[in-house]
């Protein structure tokens, strides 16, 4: 059967999978089959990197008590970028939070913060530097736990990527939640766009601004994401690693784009951290191109960007 609007392309196909904790989808010109096969693959490495699954690599390095763990050449890789932009930033990312990250309840019915007693000493703790890796072999002191909130999900969608490009794939977009990847552009030759969300509009739907993307990623990390608000003040998922309290600095979204996505995941959670100038300078550290998105409505981006920004409707 054809079905192609262009010749020798199957028609557009998405699958959604709910994985990490969020919502996952794949558009792709591909048969619908080869698009579930992939996205499938989401369960393996969910259950090699998420704290929760007991024996995932990150559950094991957790409940290790202080003694090395055998780890997948996955859970290196990461575990060797995350170092490499935590010592970058100063400890702005800083996967060694993950007893912190533990006391925000952001799933609870009732919005309640935690005790800042415990907050204080779960970041006292949280040294980065102390994650041992020789090897394939990981270590991390018995009284702290590792988080990788802020970077798995740019990792697995590279790898998905991959995978799909390996099947032959040559255009498609993939969003894990925010971290949007591009593979080759459109059938027929145009680049993909990939738009900005705006926060307090509606998902999917609204968009401040698109990136032209090809071959390239587009990564989004935003304060409007996950959290509650308690007397007019919004609590985030973004920690400032010093206090264990969401990063208040301005900022509303920020959006890293470059080639692979796992990067970019980092650095828009070390970006946030950081605020608009360490940040920006981070990111062109990296090589990466970034766009602020401030609460007063105030934008800032790398220059050489292209970015196209969407009219305010009437
Ligand atoms: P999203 O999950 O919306 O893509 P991020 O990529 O910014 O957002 O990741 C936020 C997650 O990273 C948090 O839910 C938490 O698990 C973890 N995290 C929070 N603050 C930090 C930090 N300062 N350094 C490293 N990881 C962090
Ligand atoms: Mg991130």
């Amino acid at each position: 059967m054809d079905t192609s609007s262009h010749e020798n392309f199957p028609q557009l196909n998405t699958v959604e999978g709910f994985y990490f904790d969020t919502r996952n989808t794949i558009s792709a010109y591909a048969e619908l089959e080869t698009i579930n096969q992939v996205m499938q693959r989401c369960s393996y490495y969910n259950d090699l990197l998420s704290k929760t699954v007991p024996g995932s690599d990150v559950w094991k390095i957790n409940h290790a008590g202080g003694e090395p763990v055998q780890v997948s050449a996955h859970t290196l890789q990461i575990l060797q970028t995350a170092a490499s932009v935590s010592e970058a930033s100063q400890g702005a990312f800083n996967i060694a939070i993950g007893q912190a990250v533990g006391l925000w309840r952001f799933k609870d019915q009732q919005p309640r913060l935690p005790d800042p007693q415990a907050l204080a000493d779960a970041v006292a703790r949280a040294d980065y530097r102390k994650i041992e890796l020789d090897g394939d072999l990981v270590r991390v002191p018995a009284d702290m736990q590792i988080d990788l909130g802020g970077i798995a999900k740019g990792y697995i969608a590279d790898c998905i990527a991959d995978e799909l490009r390996e099947l032959g794939v040559t255009s498609a977009l993939l969003n894990f939640g925010g971290n949007v990847i591009t593979i080759g552009g459109k059938p027929d030759g145009s680049a993909w766009q990939v738009g900005l969300q705006t926060p307090a509009g509606k998902r999917g739907a609204d968009f401040w601004a698109a990136v032209p993307s090809r071959d390239s990623t587009v990564v989004t990390s935003g304060m409007y994401e996950r959290g509650f608000d308690i007397d007019g003040v919004r609590y985030h998922h973004i920690l400032d690693p010093r206090t264990g309290w969401p990063i208040q600095n301005g900022l509303l979204t920020v959006t890293a784009c470059t080639k692979s996505s796992l990067l970019p995941d980092v650095l828009t959670t070390a970006i946030f951290v950081l605020g608009a100038e360490a940040g920006m300078q981070l990111a062109h550290q990296f090589g990466v191109q970034a766009v602020l998105l401030f609460k007063d409505g105030k934008v800032t981006y790398s220059s050489g960007l292209d970015i196209v920004f969407v009219r305010p409707k009437d």
